[in-house]
């Protein structure tokens, strides 16, 4: 509805201002309709109306019916500015009736003679602009102010009281709808936002929950986090003595195994110092003789939020993200940046919890030597290999002598610290191809790829000197035997066993604390 149309006279007016804002036209155009009607309706000369920023306490926006230039550009100076800069405003804000009526502003004590005289007004009505649905407790909230001015001073009637009130309570009305309509879009702005962020971490912990490889995590939580918080670069590092390890990457220019510093004020720096989240928010405010700030605008970087990953308690890592965007750091960045380390924690965690269920698997837990699995498992691979190229493959048997007597006579824990100190001096003769393991109570086999007999029956050799040659500590002087066999070509993997458990036997028989090497002509070839 065009301005001119509800601009009607009296009363029938401000029905029709009433009427169109049920329309809920645009605030401005309501506001102007209002100033219009408050012309036609009561003769006003000017109508200006005030918002109310409730943030700032300044007022917002200003609409009016001046035309003169320069008295409209001197109303139009009042936004932004706070009561204490607009007498008149501050005046209509203290005054105890919603409604102020000056019928003579040369005349009234309520105005100083300046502002009365700047106003270019003879009368003057002033109204407050509340509604409940904005009250901040006990007084409905303010939304604006609402002045009619007249050139000449004069007098009102009770109706011309209420017609102003009412136009007072129409501009409320707007205001409190529009104030309505800003907070519900902002509302579902948020709730977008909210969904999006929600949408992200769910991506990332499905992954995480799916068992995914933490490498993979880190990547897609790098490309998440980019992008929801609309920064263009984003990394996760994992700290050590050296410095920060890039892992995973996203839009960064690091790639994966690039060492970052974690000296300095960045906020990678930061979180590896005091495990806490940082950010720099703006690199050109930092000190003007900062080598951070010069590195950074170099790049042309503007702003920076890290947050650290905890495993378990202990500082892993963090998670950079970086932006040269001037608008700079999203709001919360840091918080928001911390549910994703959360979850890259929460991956590496799984990671390293399923690690060492195969690692419990595949190991004895009283010595931490392969189990007997884990030695059939290389044994065959051995096997494999140095059939396919030929090479020698050689295997030690090894069982302590007399053991059943050390449980019978110290106890059976005191046997377990034997078993385990015999662990760890076998484990200083062993290379790092070879395979150590627990096969039996009190046996160990000893895998040797790449080894012949005679070689293998030196390191047995030295596997029982290991043992023989100092006491153990409670327990006293212990000795083993051990069993060495070569592989033999046309014989199977069962074959090379035996025959190192046969050599074994051979070494009991013999007295026990020996090695003897068994190699028996394989068929067919002798
Ligand atoms: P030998 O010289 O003939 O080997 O005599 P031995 O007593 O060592 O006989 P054998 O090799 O058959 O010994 C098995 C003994 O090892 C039985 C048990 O008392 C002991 N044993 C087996 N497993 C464990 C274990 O896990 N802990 C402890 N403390 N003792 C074990
Ligand atoms: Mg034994
Ligand atoms: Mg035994």
């Amino acid at each position: 509805m065009a301005q001119a149309q509800i601009a009607g006279q009296g009363p029938e007016g401000i029905v029709a201002v009433a009427a169109w804002l049920g329309d809920a036209p645009d605030l401005a155009a309501t506001l102007q309709g209002i100033a219009a009607t408050a012309r036609s309706a009561l003769g006003a000369d000017r109508a200006t109306c005030y918002v109310h920023d409730p943030g700032r306490h300044e007022v917002s926006a200003v609409y009016t019916t001046e035309e003169d230039p320069g008295l409209h550009a001197y109303l139009m100076r009042a936004v932004g500015s706070g009561p204490d800069q607009l007498p008149i405003l501050m005046l209509q804000l203290c005054h105890p009736d919603p409604l102020l009526v000056i019928e003579d502003t040369a005349s009234t004590p309520l105005l100083p003679p300046a502002l009365a005289a700047r106003l270019g007004a003879g009368a003057f009505i002033g109204l407050r602009l509340e509604h409940a649905s904005v009250s901040g407790g006990e007084a409905p909230g303010l939304l604006g102010t609402l002045f009619f001015s007249y050139t000449q001073s004069r007098s009102f009637s009770e109706i011309e009281y209420q017609a102003a009130r009412g136009l007072g309570h129409l501009a409320s009305l707007a205001l409190a709808n529009a104030r309505l309509q800003a907070e519900t879009a902002r509302a579902l702005e948020d709730n977008r936002a909210m969904a999006a962020e929600q949408a992200s971490l769910r991506r990332v912990a499905t992954r995480v929950a799916g068992e995914t490889a933490p490498e993979v995590v880190f990547g897609q939580t790098a490309e998440e986090v980019a992008r929801l918080l609309g920064m263009e670069e984003a990394l996760v590092a994992r700290f050590s003595p050296e410095g920060a390890a890039v892992v995973g990457t996203h839009g960064a220019h690091s790639v994966i195994g690039d060492l970052l510093p974690t000296e300095g004020r960045g906020a990678l720096a930061t979180v590896a110092r005091t495990s806490a989240p940082a950010e720099i928010a703006d690199y050109s405010a930092l000190d003007p003789s900062s080598p951070l700030r010069a590195h950074a605008l170099e790049h042309g970087y503007r702003a920076s939020v890290a947050a650290p990953v905890m495993v378990a308690g202990y500082l892993w890592g963090a998670l950079l993200a970086t932006t040269k965007r001037e608008e700079g750091l999203p709001p919360n960045a840091a918080e928001r940046l911390g549910r994703f380390a959360d979850l890259v924690a929460l991956a590496i965690a799984n990671a390293e919890a399923r690690q060492r269920l195969i690692d419990e698997a595949a190991t004895d837990p009283l010595t931490g030597l392969a189990n007997h699995r884990t030695f059939n498992e290389r044994l065959r691979t051995a096997f494999d290999h140095a059939r396919r190229h030929r090479h020698p493959l050689s295997l030690v048997m090894l069982d302590l002598d007399h053991f059943k007597r050390i449980n019978d006579t110290h106890g059976h824990p005191a046997g377990d610290r034997v078993l385990v100190e015999v662990a760890a001096r076998l484990g200083t003769l062993a290379r790092s191809v070879d395979t150590l393991a627990r096969v039996g109570g009190e046996e160990f086999a000893w895998l040797l790829p790449e080894t012949p007999a005679d070689a293998a029956l030196t390191a047995a050799e030295r596997a029982r000197l290991a043992i023989a040659d100092a006491p153990f500590s409670g327990v006293g002087w212990i000795t083993a035997s051990a069993g060495v066999t070569e592989l033999q070509r046309g014989l199977g993997v069962d074959a090379l066993v035996r025959h190192a458990d046969e050599a074994l036997y051979m070494a009991k028989e013999n007295g026990r604390n020996a090695c003897r090497l068994h190699v028996p002509e394989p068929p067919g070839l002798g």
